[in-house]
């Protein structure tokens, strides 16, 4: 397949705001690509060339890429350098650069998706002395005969820099039009990218082989599944409501959710956004290789003091990211498993099980290994409200977050948030009940102390039908001067010169930011807002919705991606709750975010 029309297809995505628009497009690309490449450009057009979770990066340094383009354009690095800082884009640099340059040359090897495909493949997978001269010369390979417009999607690719905005979510929704006719064949699309996390693999098989074959993928060792949600509630009466008088609770720990898959051989453990992590927590894997059985389990790892045994906060697992020094971080900073659901057993699927009936089988699997650092999760089974209250004040006093409370029926629901399960919170001296996990996408530059950082921050939420990011607050408290140093720095990666096309809001902003960082805030009420977008319409036509008095906690969750942040729907619910908590007359406050 030429590559030429996906560069064609790359620049009408990049030029428009519409996510219509951009579905369209690539409805348009998909049916032009030949079944057999289908997966190769569904992970192109994502930035990626496999699935997240099997971590395979480019990893080119920034200054090899500047010879690479000098190199094939004839110009010296120090202009590639300069053009470089007039566009703050690499990509954009090396369109600049090679203008002159014009079509390829006679003799050039023709440009290929299957061509560009392995070259990237060959960098990603050139490790070692010496590597990156290797990559260089891969790099520049393609460069020589490379268009303008080809050239700079080549090098935006491989920066990391392919800003399309485009999300699973539409994805999914354009290979239901494209290859079923029918947009609401997404359903089934969904249901098995949940099981396998795998886009690619998911399009090309409906591309080839229909939706009967999508229907039939099943849950596989070391392809992780994404998790089951938990909807909040504020009540221990609300919850025996919900689950119908008697639930299972459990303690809800505050540490990170990992999701282990051990074969005969080999342990491999995802994070909570399905990336492999295994290399953080040797002492994990060490631990669990007593399990007989090849599983799928799942669990919260915390760090726990080394003198008392006691759980610690969340942040404590920081020390635990690091490439180097890892044995050191494992001796200061000790974590255990918790686990508390099993999704897998020699070959089988056990999520079509009751959690209770998966509960027992967890059990058993836990029962024969002996360490310390394997853990089944507390567990109660309630049907009174004092007795849920009970169990939470002593999770509390053990240092959780406050309870799980589950349907003892209910089977796993692989990526979806419902009441199946439900979380309740410890009080926070704020007046809601819970914090919301939101995604930056634009800042007002700082004055005063703050002049040369950022002030104050736009966060929005996630509205998941929309695949949108919705303005909902702008925070400029609870910083510290590290925090704006450090937001300072992280947010540079991802400046636009303009309004993100997956952003909605009213508010104008002096920089934009494609969504990415996600981070924990607390507020004090929801109110009605004619600025922001969260909820647009409705409750009130005209009025969105907005956090007031908003705090930031802290809390960076880089264990969430945007799509994770707290949608639009749950702000609705939190607001409606406050209205029947508090009578409508609170609602008519001016929003503050
Ligand atoms: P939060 O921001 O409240 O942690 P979340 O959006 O990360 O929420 P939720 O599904 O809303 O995820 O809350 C469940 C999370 O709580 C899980 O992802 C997991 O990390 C953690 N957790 C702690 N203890 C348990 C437990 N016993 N069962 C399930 N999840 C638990």
């Amino acid at each position: 397949m030429d590559f030429k029309p996906v560069v064609e297809a790359f620049e009408q995505m990049e030029q428009t705001s519409s996510r219509l628009a951009l579905t369209e497009f690539l409805v348009a690309l998909l049916k032009k690509t030949p079944p057999v490449m289908i997966d190769k450009v569904t992970y192109l057009i994502q930035g990626k060339l496999y699935p997240d979770y099997e971590g395979i990066e480019l990893g080119v340094a920034e200054k090899m890429v500047i010879r690479a383009i000098a190199s094939s354009s004839g110009k010296d690095q120090p202009q590639i350098e300069r053009i470089y800082q007039k566009t703050g884009d690499l990509g954009d640099a090396a369109g600049e650069a090679m203008k002159p340059k014009g079509q390829s040359t006679l003799f050039s090897e023709p440009m290929t998706v299957e061509r560009v495909y392995s070259t990237f493949d060959r960098v990603a997978r050139t490790a070692g002395s010496g590597s990156q001269e290797t990559k260089l010369r891969l790099i520049s390979s393609l460069l020589n005969d490379a268009t303008v417009a080809e050239g700079r999607y080549i090098i935006k690719f491989v920066m990391g820099q392919l800003r399309l905005g485009i999300a699973d979510y539409t994805v999914l929704d354009a290979l239901a039009v494209a290859f079923t006719g029918d947009k609401a064949n997404r359903q089934v699309l969904e249901n098995a990218y949940n099981v396998s996390s795998d886009l690619g693999t998911v399009a090309k098989l409906v591309a080839t082989k229909g939706l009967e074959a999508v229907r039939s993928i099943k849950i596989t060792l070391f392809k992780p599944i994404r998790p089951m949600l938990a909807e909040r509630i504020t009540t221990s009466e609300e919850a025996l409501e919900r689950m119908e008088g008697k639930a299972a609770v459990e303690y809800k720990l505050d540490g990170e959710r990992v999701q282990l898959h051990k074969g005969k051989n080999t342990v491999e453990l995802f994070s909570r956004r399905l990336e492999k992590i295994t290399s953080h927590y040797p002492d994990l894997e060490g631990a669990v290789k007593s399990i007989e059985s090849e599983v799928i389990l799942e669990g919260e790892v915390v760090a726990i003091n080394s003198q008392t045994g006691e759980y610690l906060p969340f942040q404590e697992l920081m020390h635990r990211r690091r490439k180097y020094g890892v044995e050191e971080a494992m001796e200061n900073y000790p974590v255990a498993m918790n686990f508390f659901d099993v999704l897998y057993v020699d070959g089988k699927s056990k999520m079509e099980l009751t959690y209770m009936e998966r509960r027992k089988l967890l059990k058993k699997i836990i029962a024969g290994v002996k360490n310390d650092k394997v853990r089944l999760i507390e567990q109660t089974i309630a049907t009174k409200p004092e007795e849920i209250d009970r169990f939470m004040a002593a999770a509390i006093e053990n240092g959780c977050e406050g309870v799980m409370i589950k349907q003892m029926s209910s089977s796993y629901r692989a990526g979806a948030r419902g009441y199946a399960w439900v979380k309740l919170k410890r009080e926070y001296s704020n007046d809601l009940a819970d914090t919301l996990d939101l995604v930056i996408v634009g800042a007002l530059h700082g004055r005063g102390r703050r002049a040369g950082k950022y002030g104050a921050l736009l966060l929005a939420a996630y509205d998941q039908k929309a695949d949108m990011f919705q303005s909902v607050t702008k925070v400029g408290t609870g910083f510290t001067d590290v925090h704006l140093e450090q937001f300072y720095k992280e947010l540079e990666q991802h400046v636009i010169n303009r309004r993100h096309p997956r952003v909605e809001t009213g508010m104008d902003m002096d920089a934009w930011f494609e969504p990415k960082m996600v981070i924990e805030v607390i507020a004090s009420e929801i109110t009605l807002s004619p600025s922001h977008a969260a909820a647009l319409n409705a409750l009130r036509p005209g009025y969105g919705l907005a956090l007031r008095f908003p705090k930031f906690t802290g809390k960076i969750r880089d264990d969430k991606k945007p799509e994770d942040a707290t949608s639009t729907e749950e702000i609705v619910t939190m607001y409606k709750r406050q209205l029947k908590v508090a009578g409508p007359s609170r609602t008519g406050a001016e929003e503050e975010g």
